[in-house]
């Protein structure tokens, strides 16, 4: 029998190497893409053992969660992603406690964090969620929403956040050519903005889960969000 975190290293070996071996085939380099292991649902310990296997990046997905648990790591040099959907009331939480939202959706919720951030002397990254599979149970802009909401960003240029790219949830269930062809698609939106806006540093794509990550590097992800494939199940499922 292996303990729970040795199940947790041998995960994250694998699916780190099948990471590497993707974006090789894919004639890219396995270096631009980050990991972030889920940890939502998980304990402590289960984070303790991936930090362990030099897990850095860690993803969480509501606010009550994380505050209970990033506190337990200052200093150990980790970096926390908010992936969730955050309520305006949330946002003064994400400042100084996370450098990256992943699912900013409106402009309102950019003014109110560059205001936090700006307070806290913070810097967060943030990426705007498309609804690519136009999914009505879904959060994020819809694609053709993408390109005013951005200019809007742009021009308003709210100090203490960073526009740094897009991020999509794959559709489910799908078979490999609709997913391949959705993460492409958010890849060529962001190619699209880069062109349109000029915006140098609007490079990340936050695409690809524990059951699409492969396809998402293919397409060229940056940042794949990852969790059972890493930690096991969540016993709870909540979304
Ligand atoms: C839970 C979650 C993930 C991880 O899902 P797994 O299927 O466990 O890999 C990724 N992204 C978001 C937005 C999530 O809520």
């Amino acid at each position: 029998m292996s303990s729970p975190g040795e199940i947790i290293t041998r995960n994250l070996h694998t699916v780190r190497q099948t990471i590497a071996a993707t974006a090789r085939a894919a004639g890219r380099n396995p270096e631009e893409i980050r990991l972030i292991a889920v940890s939502k649902n998980q304990p402590r310990a289960a984070i303790e053992a991936a930090v362990g296997a030099g897990q850095r990046a860690f993803g969480e997905n509501t606010v009550q969660e994380a505050l209970a648990k990033i506190p337990h790591f200052t200093g150990r040099g980790l970096e926390w992603h908010f992936i969730g959907h955050l309520q305006s009331n949330k946002a003064r939480f994400i400042p100084g406690n996370f450098s990256w939202v992943h699912a900013l959706d409106s402009l309102k919720l950019a003014q109110r964090l560059s205001r936090l951030a700006q307070e806290q002397g913070a810097v967060v990254n943030t990426l705007i969620e498309v609804n690519v599979a136009r999914d009505p149970r879904k959060h994020g802009v819809a694609p053709e929403a993408l390109f005013p909401l951005l200019e809007q960003l742009l021009r308003e240029n709210p100090s203490g956040i960073a526009l740094r790219g897009l991020m999509a949830i794959g559709p489910h269930p799908a078979a490999e050519p609709e997913l391949r062809a959705a993460f492409a698609a958010v890849r060529k939106l962001r190619d699209d903005c880069r062109r349109r806006f000029g915006a140098k540093d609007f490079t990340e794509l936050s695409m690809g889960m524990s059951g699409d990550y492969i396809a998402a590097v293919t397409e060229g992800a940056t940042m794949l969000r990852v969790g059972t494939a890493i930690f096991g199940g969540r016993g709870r499922e909540d979304n």
